[in-house]
């Protein structure tokens, strides 16, 4: 350890010891600019941020426990919100911008969501693909959130370093993710929590990786890799995240519905950054004066939307943005109201000795870009292994890409075509074959080929 630098192990025993000093973001911002940046090393050990907004990237997965007699869900609903079930037999996942079958848009995933946090009764139906193993076909029944196994939020994308405002040049209201936007630039939007937001004081990844312990819904949660659609080397660093929605609160989940778009989740998240050497000190003496950001004319339909102007985080929350020449209102799709209650929240619990920092396991990548849809055009042709094992000589015929040597077959097969090794692998001998057909369907990787 170099002199002027602190480790994650020595802020957490000065918090154990009563003697850190914890900040939050914006209170950074005013003692930097008032002491020198090894004073600041010295004197300060964590930086708590907060952020609060639409999260659209953000969903659970729920385990509602073996219903008697048991099924396979195949398709499952929650207060009519299709939640995703092509996993393990009652596992689903809730996305957070599914709308009702029934209520479309004004009610979604985001709503399901904060009414299971909030401890409301849920109604859960279920179709079934009837199996020996699984023998009943639907279901509908009423559940609470303490009545699962586990609801694990898990959002692949939370957290974003930066967004784009919006404004809309076309002649006509338009109804985006960044809310109702007005014809003729009658107004731009914008999102994020400025100097407050998690990765904007941390965009080298200096402290945030695998494993940060954070403030998720009002609880403890982790970081458990970079978002989708990470993007660094542009400024827009995001998080995945995951917490026990068991423990969460909605004060800090709020199901939403965005006027003609869709619902989503405004979610709240803290993540606290070490204070453990002096580049950490100047990431988050960051100030929404020093965040500059585009706006994007949504009247545009098209990914590459045109950039109108640049502007601060200081200048769109004035209330005002000047776009070429004219004076555009401002208003936030986020609340900086919670994600200010956030950062104090997680400052508050760390010197209470209720929150103590994690090493990560693996720090996020500083760099690296996400790309536009790369539209490849569909290539049909038949896999040529599977083609050939068709038109073996031999009746039986195992396709090598496929098969991934589980042994499921070795024991159907009288004529002792295959066989277990010591090493684990299944070899095969297709000349002893004596064509009863007894293999083919029992392998899960459908990779035994009969002929004929
Ligand atoms: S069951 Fe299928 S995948 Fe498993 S070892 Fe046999 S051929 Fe291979
Ligand atoms: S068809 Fe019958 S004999 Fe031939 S490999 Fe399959 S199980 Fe064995």
């Amino acid at each position: 350890m170099k002199e002027n630098e602190k480790s994650i192990e020595e802020i957490n025993i000065r918090i154990a010891d009563g003697n850190a000093r914890v900040v939050t973001a914006d209170e950074m911002v005013k003692i930097v600019a008032e002491m020198s940046v090894d004073e600041v090393v010295h004197e300060v050990d964590v930086v708590t941020t907060g952020t609060f907004g639409a999260m659209c990237s953000s969903g659970v997965w729920m385990n509602f426990g073996h219903s008697e007699p048991p099924m396979k869900m195949s398709r499952v609903w929650l207060n009519d919100v299709e939640a995703y079930s092509s996993v393990a037999a009652v596992d689903a996942y809730l996305g957070a911008t599914q709308p009702s079958r029934s209520l479309g848009i004004e009610y979604g995933g985001g709503h399901v969501i904060e009414d299971l946090v909030r401890g409301r009764s849920v109604r859960l139906e279920a179709e079934g693909t009837s199996s020996d193993c699984y023998p009943l076909k639907s279901l509908s029944a009423d559940i609470k959130l303490e009545d699962m196994n586990q609801a694990i939020m898990s959002n692949p994308r939370n957290c974003y370093e930066r967004y784009g405002a919006a404004t809309n040049t076309s002649d006509r209201a338009i109804n985006t993710y960044m809310g109702r936007l007005l014809p003729s630039m009658g107004n731009a939007t914008y999102s994020g929590a400025g100097e407050l937001s998690p990765i904007i004081n941390d965009p080298t990844f200096q402290t945030v990786g695998i494993g940060t312990r954070i403030l998720l819904g009002g609880t403890e949660g982790y970081v458990i890799g970079s978002g989708t659609q990470h993007n660094p080397s542009d400024g827009f660093g995001i998080l995945m995240v995951q917490g026990n929605l068991k423990q969460m609160s909605p004060e800090f989940l709020r199901g939403a519905t965005l006027t003609g778009y869709g619902p989503t989740l405004y979610v709240g998240v803290g993540v606290p950054i070490p204070v453990i050497n002096a580049e950490v000190v100047r990431s988050t003496a960051v100030a929404d004066g020093d965040i500059v950001t585009d706006v994007y004319d949504y009247g545009i339909q098209s990914r590459d939307r045109p950039t109108l102007a640049k502007v601060t985080y200081e200048e769109l929350k004035s209330g005002m943005i000047e776009i070429n020449g004219t004076m555009v209102q401002t208003s936030a799709l986020s609340s900086f109201r919670n994600a200010l209650m956030i950062a104090r929240r997680l400052r508050d619990l760390i010197l209470q000795k209720k929150f103590f920092l994690t090493e990560p396991v693996e720090l996020l990548k500083s760099e690296g870009t996400a790309y536009p849809m790369r539209q490849r055009v569909r290539n049909d042709a038949r896999d040529p292994q599977i083609a050939v094992n068709h038109y073996s000589e031999y009746y039986v015929q195992r396709d090598e890409t496929n098969c991934v040597h589980c042994g499921l077959c070795v024991p159907y097969c009288s004529a002792g075509v295959f066989q277990q090794n010591v090493d684990w692998t299944v070899s095969y001998e297709p000349s002893r074959c004596v064509e009863c057909g007894e293999c083919r369907d029992v392998c899960p990787q459908r990779a035994i080929h009969l002929r004929g």
